[in-house]
């Protein structure tokens, strides 16, 4: 009997995540990302208790220690630009931590042997017939697969196609985020530093490679529009929005024209009242994205295991396992996004006295007492889902 077929739509974290399982569990999996290549960028994401469990059981945790940031204690800067406090690096980083683009190439590197990657196109229509998936895109002929799995991040594809408009589903937060890579001009080492002035927020960091600075921004972001823009015009909205920011920022910013991984975008959530209609389901951001600080990452790479999961206790039965899917994944993405709701006002305090007083919080999480809670909520976050194991029934 022939494998059932699957198009994973996106090629970042949740796509190469739901290959991996997919295959696992004897699926045949073409995964097609709009980007012509791997998109490098991205601030570090951490995993910790289950979640880590699970990079042990996808068998790259050995390579993401070998490309873990290992990041020391975090200078924060009061308004007049001298040291205010200092974060512990452990109430941030977890029990791993690893820059977004280093795990995206780990994870391709890891499935592209048994998996058909189609970079450069994007899927423009789904129409579902009795046996399968009828699909279309911008380059490629069209093809029928058995399943649809959009894992195509807050501006989904998938999800346009199959549930209908973005807006419709996206909830900005009133903020933005930029990331982008400047030389280490500062010299740190294996630490970061974050500054404030009202709305703005800049964090700079050096960790595995020492002559690059990993540089994030978050911007109050009213009434910017952040859609439609190529990277030239991403790169004049960054430095038009910092333009005027103290601190080591005119100097940061000249690294903009040359930097290649630059990211920008608006912190947004993605509500939907479910995540899958008939042999379509979404995945990742593109079905709960929750922002920063929501555990975004380790949580699109747990739902691809549930998923294929299920799809195999089930039988390869799509309705059942996807329903299933739905239940588990619930309180675990609610979760995140209760706690990536704050993110922009924690990182980007609107005023002055909102940037003090989120300093005294802060100094409290550098307390044993206060970072024990810390740890705690964050942890919760990352445990809110259980990894477990499902047999490994073939889905063909
Ligand atoms: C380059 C980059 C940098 C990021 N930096 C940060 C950051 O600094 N802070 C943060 O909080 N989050 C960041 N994120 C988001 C973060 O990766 C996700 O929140 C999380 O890891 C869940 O991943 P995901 O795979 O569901 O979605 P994403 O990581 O967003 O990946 C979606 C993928 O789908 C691709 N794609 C989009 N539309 C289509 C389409 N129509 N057809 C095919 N492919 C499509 C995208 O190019 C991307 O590769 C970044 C994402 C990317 C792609």
């Amino acid at each position: 009997m022939t494998a059932k077929t699957v198009l994973v739509s996106g090629a970042s974290i949740a796509g190469p995540s739901a290959a991996y399982w997919l295959h696992r569990h004897g699926y045949r999996v073409t995964v097609v990302e709009t980007a012509p290549e791997l998109r490098p960028g991205g601030q570090a994401v951490d995993f910790r208790g289950e979640q880590v469990k699970l990079l042990r059981a996808m068998g790259v945790l050995d390579d993401i220690r070998r490309h873990e940031t290992a990041m020391g204690d975090q200078t924060v800067l009061g308004l007049d630009t001298r040291p205010a406090l200092t974060v512990p690096g452990a109430a941030w980083s977890g029990e791993v931590e690893i820059l977004r683009g280093d795990l995206a190439r780990i994870l391709y590197d890891h499935t592209k042997d048994y998996t058909e990657y189609v970079f450069g196109d994007r899927v423009t229509s789904l129409t579902e017939t009795a046996d399968g998936v009828e699909v279309t895109f911008r380059r490629g002929a069209p093809r029928k697969f058995d399943l649809v799995v959009g894992a195509d991040g807050v501006h989904s594809g998938v999800r346009a196609a199959a549930f209908g408009p973005e807006e419709d589903f996206r909830h900005d937060l009133g903020f933005g985020i930029a990331g982008f890579t400047a030389p280490n001009h500062l010299g740190l080492d294996h630490t970061s530093v974050m500054y404030n002035e009202p709305g703005r927020g800049l964090t700079v960091g050096s960790h595995r490679l020492p002559d690059k600075l990993h540089v994030a921004l978050v911007f109050a972001a009213d009434g910017v529009e952040f859609r439609r823009r190529g990277a030239d015009e991403q790169r004049a909205l960054v430095a038009q929005l910092f333009a005027d920011t103290g601190w080591e920022t005119p100097r940061l910013l000249q690294a903009l024209p040359a930097a290649d991984d630059l990211y920008v975008d608006s912190i947004s959530q993605i509500h939907l009242d479910r995540w899958s209609t008939g042999r379509v389901v979404l995945l990742g951001d593109a079905a709960w994205c929750a922002g920063p600080g929501g555990s975004g990452t380790g949580l699109a790479m747990m739902g691809a295991q549930v998923l294929a999961g299920e799809l195999a206790a089930a039988g390869g039965d799509h309705v059942t396992a996807f329903a299933k899917y739905e239940q588990r994944l619930l309180k675990p993405a609610t979760v995140g996004q209760k706690n990536g709701k704050g993110s922009g006002n924690f990182l980007a305090p609107r005023t002055a006295a909102k940037i003090r007083s989120r300093n005294r919080a802060y100094k409290m999480i550098s307390t044993r007492l206060f970072g024990r809670v810390f740890s705690w909520m964050t942890d919760r976050a990352a445990n809110a889902l259980e990894y477990r194991e499902y047999p490994a029934l073939t889905a063909a």
